[in-house]
């Protein structure tokens, strides 16, 4: 019988991730659902397990890398394989540090800090998970990279505002074609996505989808066979422009 795919989901205990990890479990993948909280992590999995779902949670803070070592080490040990790695953890944390009071993230109020924020986690973090994961992957001659952008870090329908975020998911989206190149040959294949707008805390409760429509796409990127596409940038299964 053919292995069963190990599959990695970060920032897993909530919102897209959550939903990418039980939709990931639905599809016969072992999923190893990761959070930067424990407990989190560990009743997130646990509500999964619940419903007969093959899921294990470790802790994972993307920004550290000795918590990504940790990480490593576990599924080297348990599992010895990783198939898929999904870099869902993000952060915008424009509306949050860049302007007080519910005031519009203009550029122009932007700090550093704010934008170096945005940056650690959503570019340097998926950066760093792939530097670590992608050896295993090479190992196995097979592996599947979903990094979760957004349709704010798309050049050709950019906008003002939230500044740190949109340059870390431009960023994101350029990392997602170096890694395609690099890795062209391999039968890893990488792709970056935007899941839409989406109900969830970062999305919040006037977003237009749910959790299972933002996942979707997430999910149809991690199960492409060997010939699929590789470095392009995807919402609702369908390749859109950079
Ligand atoms: P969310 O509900 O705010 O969840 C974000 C997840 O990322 C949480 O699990 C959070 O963990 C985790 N996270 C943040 N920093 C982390 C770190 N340093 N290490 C590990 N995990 C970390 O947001 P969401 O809407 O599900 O977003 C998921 C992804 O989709 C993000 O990359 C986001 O940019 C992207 N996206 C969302 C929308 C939308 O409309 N919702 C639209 C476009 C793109 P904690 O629980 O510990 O905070």
């Amino acid at each position: 019988m053919a292995q069963e795919r190990v599959a990695i989901v970060t920032g897993g205990n909530r919102g897209i991730g959550l939903e990418v990890c039980r939709q990931l479990a639905r599809n016969d993948m072992v999923v190893i659902l990761t959070s930067r909280n424990k407990e989190a992590g560990q009743k997130a999995a646990h509500d999964l397990q619940k419903e007969e779902l093959p899921v294990v949670s470790h802790q994972l803070d993307v920004v550290h890398p000795a918590s990504i070592e940790q990480l490593v080490m576990f599924v080297k040990k348990e599992y010895g394989r990783c198939d898929i790695l999904i870099n869902n953890a993000g952060i915008l944390p424009d509306t949050t540090e860049g302007s007080a009071g519910g005031e519009f993230p203009s550029v122009f109020k932007a700090k550093s800090e704010t934008i170096t924020r945005a940056m650690t986690t959503n570019v340097y973090g998926s950066l760093h998970m792939c530097q670590a994961f992608v050896p295993m992957m090479k190992k196995n001659g097979y592996g599947r990279i979903v990094n979760i952008s957004s349709g704010m870090g798309q050049l050709s329908d950019m906008n003002g505002g939230y500044p740190a975020y949109r340059l870390s998911k431009t960023a994101l989206n350029a990392l997602t074609r170096i890694l395609a190149e690099e890795l062209s040959g391999e039968n890893i294949l990488v792709n970056t996505m935007c899941p839409g707008w989406v109900k969830t805390r970062m999305g919040g409760e006037n977003a237009t989808r749910s959790v299972e429509e933002g996942a979707d796409t997430a999910v149809f990127l991690s199960t492409l066979p060997d010939n699929g596409p590789s470095g392009k940038f995807f919402r609702d299964r369908k390749e859109i422009l950079w």
